[in-house]
C-alpha cells in the first residue's frame, strides 16, 4: 500500500561551480550566470516524490520523439511483463564532460535523458544535437535555471519557451518534457507546461549527486533506490557523477535493467510515478514507507 501526503516537495540542488573546468577549451571565465541555490530538504532519503504531470489528455502528453540513432538495447518493451527499465537523466547541461558521458552510455547501450539549460545550450550547441545523435533524449530544464514558482506566469513561459527554439533550432524539433529547476513546481508552473503541450517530469530515485558526494556514494545511493520504472536525477555537470555512471551502468545491466528514456518509460505505462494534473496540493508525494 502506497502512502501519499500532500506536502509539497522541495528539492534543492546545491550544485558546484560545474560551469568553469579549466580543461574545457570554450570554458566561460566568467562567473556562472545559472543560479543555484541551496535550501533543506523536507523529505527523507527515501521520501523521494515522484510526479509526471500529464497533460490533460494523459498519455498522449508524451507523444514523443523517436531518437535518431538508438542505442543497442532501444528495442526492449518496456511494457511487457518482467521487463525492467529504468530511466536515467542528467540535468544542467550540456556540459564539459557530456561528450565522456555519452561515449560511457554508448558502451553499456544506455539510453538517457538529459534535461538541458539554456544558458549551456548557447555555449555548447553542437553538444545537443550529439546528445540527439546518439540516441538519447533531450528535455527542457529552462532558460536559466531560475526557481519558476517564484516568477510571474509570463516569465515562467518565456523560461521555458526559450529553451524549446534553442533545442528545435539545434535538432529541428521542440522537447516534450520538462523539469522544473530544483524540482521546484505549483499550479502555475504546470498550467504553463501544459498549455505548452509538455509533460512535467520530475523524478523519484535521487542520486544526491549535489551534495558534494564523491562517485562511490553516488553510485550506493542509485543503486540502493533503483526499482523498475524509476526515473533518476543526476547532472552531467558534477565529476563524481561521470565517473559514477560506468559502474552504475554495470551494475544496472547484471541486475537485468535496460536504461531507456524518460518518454519510452512514459510510453510503456511503466514508469514508477505518481501523475497529477491539478495544482500543488494534488501532487502526491511517496512516504519513506512506499515500495
Ligand atoms: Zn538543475
Amino acid at each position: 500500500m502506497k502512502h501519499v501526503s500532500l506536502l509539497r516537495p522541495r528539492i534543492l540542488a546545491f550544485l558546484p561551480d560545474h560551469f568553469s573546468r579549466p580543461a574545457d577549451p570554450d570554458v566561460d571565465p566568467r562567473p556562472q550566470r545559472t543560479t543555484h541555490r541551496a535550501h533543506p530538504r523536507r523529505l527523507g532519503t527515501a521520501a523521494i516524490l515522484a510526479s509526471v504531470a500529464l497533460l490533460l489528455g494523459g498519455g498522449t502528453a508524451v507523444a514523443a520523439p523517436a531518437p535518431a540513432g538508438p542505442a543497442p538495447d532501444a528495442a526492449v518493451d518496456c511494457s511487457a511483463a518482467g521487463a525492467k527499465c529504468i530511466a536515467l537523466t542528467f540535468d544542467d547541461g550540456p556540459a564539459p564532460r557530456t561528450p565522456e558521458l555519452l561515449d560511457i552510455l554508448d558502451r553499456h547501450g544506455a539510453e538517457s535523458t538529459f534535461f538541458m539549460v539554456g544558458r549551456q545550450i548557447e555555449r555548447r550547441p553542437s553538444t545537443v544535437r550529439m546528445v540527439r545523435d546518439r540516441g538519447h533524449e533531450v528535455g527542457n530544464h529552462s532558460a536559466n535555471h531560475r526557481v519558476l514558482t517564484e516568477l510571474s506566469e509570463r516569465e515562467i513561459r518565456a523560461e521555458i519557451s526559450e529553451v524549446n527554439d534553442l533545442v528545435r533550432r539545434e535538432i529541428g524539433r521542440s522537447p516534450t518534457l520538462m523539469r522544473p529547476p530544483y524540482g521546484e513546481t505549483d499550479a502555475t508552473v504546470a498550467k504553463v507546461i501544459r498549455d505548452l503541450g509538455m509533460t512535467q517530469v520530475i523524478w523519484n530515485v535521487d542520486s544526491e549527486d549535489w551534495k558534494g558526494h564523491d562517485s562511490a556514494t553516488i553510485t550506493r545511493r542509485t543503486l540502493a533506490d533503483a526499482k523498475p520504472g524509476a526515473i533518476v536525477l543526476m547532472h552531467d555537470t558534477i565529476d563524481p557523477t561521470i565517473e559514477a555512471v560506468p559502474t552504475i551502468l554495470r551494475e544496472l545491466k547484471a541486475r537485468g535493467y535496460t536504461m531507456v528514456t524518460v518518454s519510452d518509460l512514459l510510453r510503456s505505462g511503466q514508469a514508477d510515478l505518481d501523475r497529477f494534473e491539478g495544482g500543488p496540493t494534488a501532487l502526491p508525494v511517496e512516504s519513506a514507507s512506499a515500495p
